[in-house]
Formats: structure tokens, C-alpha cells, sequence
């Protein structure tokens, strides 16, 4: 991914920063539309992975709809240009303001996620005198084989109808005048690299479907979520399979005449597409330990400190030397206060001193957006590959 051209121009930026590489975003952005466009499926981005204007730019342009998870994603959805149509709002706690507001800009659909959240729906629409096109979320109970802190369709997990609930949930749905249910949603969990847990919940959408149609309705969508996993150890290899991906949804649901699939693509579209470009400040070598101090840390990329996330990390001033010379294993951490403020344990660089630029790959989704002010940081900038 980088040119030499890109790490010389590094050295007189100033650190830490997102670069983004804009191209490639797009290629990925098409090569995903491209796949999807023979079986007519629906593209909804998730804003949560990554709302940087400049990229929110791109999937607009691209024509995919958005999928959010609070009324500030989806007025910044509304904002940024997609089509209000296009947007779908999902979440285990949207508060009445946010409803309310979502209500207001008429979106294409709430998926609700529980059968108090439904009555509160139709009491705000009926406030209003409208209508809310609604998706019930169901937890499907299908393991998606993830890290366990990013798996959300197990019977222990927050998110969802549970299937022993959906009885009491169709009757509400028929007593709820002002809630126009059209189908049901599912998203079990992210980076899901085992393409079979997808067929999977093929078969379990199946089901469910068919029970909504034994009971008299008819689902205009089905809503399968997203989750489609990267490959963080091979950043270069840098575009998913979403053929394969595709075709798997093609093969084994169940797709009735006239009904839509939609998806729910957030990391997949965006995670490799930038890196964290950082400086190092300072070399420690202990008894026990090497330590590289870089001048970013969990306050600018906070997934390894939250959930022991895998970055392949670079150190691109010294790239020639990474072959010529023997590795020096570093743990290689950041400058906040904190222990787990920690991008890597016993990672092999080449020797590395004050000033190298080091790339954190693969942080375009969860990156940006879960930059936080903890030790009253400075905000994280952003560099496009067109600037530079
Ligand atoms: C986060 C989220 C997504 C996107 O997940 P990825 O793993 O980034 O693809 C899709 N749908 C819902 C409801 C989500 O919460």
C-alpha cells in the first residue's frame, strides 16, 4: 500500500494522523456494488464503522444507503446526502428523542429491537400522525465464531427479539395502527471470517421467515446485517471476497418473488483502507522488555486496548531493513496513561529509533470514530492520499 513517494511526504506531516487511501476505498466500493448488482441485493453502509465526511462522501456516491445506530448518524446520513428512503435506524436504546427525530426525517425503516421499543414506536407515530415502516430485529441465536466482545446474535447477547418472544411480538405488531411492518432484521456479529456461519444463519432467516408468513404476513425484506470480516495479518491482500460472500446469501435464502435482501456492510467496505500514521518518541530497552513509545496510543485507536484487536504494524522508515537485519522483538505502545495503551506484544521490527514513522494498518473501521479526549488528547486529524 505505500510508496516510497507516501513515506518520504510522511516525514513533514505532522503526527499522529488517519491517512486515507482514497482510491482504494473506491475500488473496494465498487468491487462490492459490482458483486451485489447481479442478485439485485440492497447495500446499507454502517455509519458507526468509520463517518469521516470525506468517505461518508464516497459510499453516498456509490449509491449505498446508511445504516444507523442513533439519531445523530442517521441526521448526519440525512446531512452528508443519502437518500432518506435508504436509511435504516437499528439499536438496543433509542431514546424517544431520537425516534422522534427519525420519525421526522422519515426514514425507510426502524428495526426494532424489542417488543417495549415497538409500543413506544407507535405511541410517538400515532403522536404524529404517521406512519413507521418497521423491521423487527430477531436474535437468531447462531454463533457467529468472532472474539466474544463483537458477537450479538447468541441467546446471551443484548441485541434482538428472542425467538420465544416473537408470538406476543406478531400480536403487537397487528394492535399497532400506526406501524407498517415490511420485514425482519438480523446481525450477529463483526469481523465474522468463517463464510459458513453465514449459511447458517441462511437457514435460520429461512425459518423465521416462514413463521412470519404461516401467521398472515408478508415480509418485503429480509435483512441480513453485516459483519464481513478483513484480513488484518494480510493488510496488502486488501479486498474481501464479496462474491463469495454474495453468493453464499444467493444459495442459501430463501428469496421470495418480489422481496428485497438487504445488507448491513460497515468494516468490510472501509476497514483497509486507512492506516495510523505515527512517529516514534522515545526507544526503552529493559531487562525484559524493548519498548517503541509512539506519539499515537488508545485515545486515536482504541481497538486493541478494548478488545485485544490484531493491527500488523510497519515500521516504514526502516522497510528496507527488514530483511537485511536480524528482528528486534518490541512491545510497542502508546503514551496515555494506561497499561492496556498497548498496540502490540514481543512484535518483530527491524531496530528502531526516535523520529521512524510507523504504520498501524487496517484501521479504517473503529479507528476514527472511537478517538477519544481521555488524557485531554489533541483531536486526531485526517490526511487524504489526493492531498499528498
Ligand atoms: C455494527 C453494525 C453493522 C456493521 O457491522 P460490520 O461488522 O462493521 O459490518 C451492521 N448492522 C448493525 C445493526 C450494526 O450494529
Amino acid at each position: 500500500m505505500f510508496a516510497d513517494k507516501d513515506i518520504s511526504k510522511f516525514n513533514n506531516i505532522e503526527t499522529p494522523f488517519y491517512y486515507y487511501d482514497t482510491d482504494l476505498l473506491q475500488k473496494t466500493l465498487h468491487t462490492c456494488a459490482d458483486a451485489a448488482a447481479p442478485y439485485q441485493f440492497h447495500i446499507h453502509y454502517a455509519l458507526k464503522a468509520n463517518f469521516n465526511p470525506v468517505l461518508l462522501n464516497q459510499v453516498k456516491e456509490i449509491g449505498f444507503g446508511a445504516d444507523c445506530v442513533s439519531a445523530g448518524e442517521v441526521r448526519r446520513a440525512v446531512e452528508v446526502g443519502f437518500d432518506n428512503k435508504k436509511i435504516v435506524f437499528a439499536g438496543v436504546g433509542k431514546s424517544d428523542k431520537e425516534i422522534n427525530e427519525a420519525l421526522d426525517l422519515d426514514i425507510f425503516c426502524f428495526n426494532v429491537e424489542s417488543i417495549q421499543e415497538l409500543e413506544v414506536l407507535n405511541e410517538l407515530a400515532v403522536k404524529k400522525g404517521k406512519t413507521a415502516q418497521v423491521a423487527i430485529r430477531i436474535n437468531p441465536n447462531v454463533d457467529a465464531h468472532t472474539h466474544h466482545n463483537i458477537t450479538t446474535g447468541l441467546d446471551e447477547n443484548k441485541f434482538g427479539i428472542n425467538s420465544w418472544d416473537l408470538p406476543e411480538c406478531a400480536d403487537t405488531l397487528k394492535a399497532s395502527p400506526n406501524l407498517k411492518f415490511i420485514g425482519i432484521h438480523f446481525h450477529i456479529g463483526s469481523q465474522i471470517t468463517n463464510l459458513d456461519v453465514y449459511k447458517n444463519l441462511c437457514v435460520r432467516v429461512n425459518e423465521f421467515a416462514a413463521w412470519f408468513e404461516d401467521k398472515g404476513f408478508k415480509l418485503q425484506v429480509l435483512n441480513v446485517g453485516g459483519g464481513l470480516g478483513i484480513d488484518y495479518y494480510n493488510p496488502d491482500h486488501q479486498i474481501p471476497d464479496f462474491g463469495s460472500y454474495f453468493k453464499i446469501f444467493n444459495e442459501f435464502l430463501t428469496i421470495k418473488p418480489g422481496q428485497e435482501v438487504h445488507f448491513e456492510l460497515g468494516r468490510a467496505l472501509v476497514g483497509q483502507s486507512a492506516s495510523l500514521i505515527t512517529r516514534v518518541l522515545y526507544i526503552k530497552n529493559g531487562k525484559k522488555k524493548n519498548f517503541v513509545v509512539l506519539d499515537a496510543g488508545m485515545t486515536e485507536l482504541m481497538r486493541p486496548a478494548l478488545y485485544q484487536a490484531y493491527h500488523k504494524i510497519e515500521n516504514l522508515s526502516r522497510i528496507s531493513n527488514l530483511r537485511s537485519q536480524t528482528p528486534i522483538k518490541y512491545d510497542i505502545v502508546g503514551p496515555i496513561c494506561e497499561s492496556t495503551d498497548c498496540f502490540g506484544k514481543e512484535v518483530e521490527q527491524p531496530e528502531s529509533f526516535r523520529g521512524d514513522i510507523f504504520a498501524i494498518r487496517s484501521a479504517g473501521a473503529y479507528g476514527e470514530v472511537m478517538a477519544s479526549k481521555y488524557n485531554l488528547r489533541d483531536a486526531i486529524r485526517s490526511v487524504y492520499s489526493y492531498e499528498i
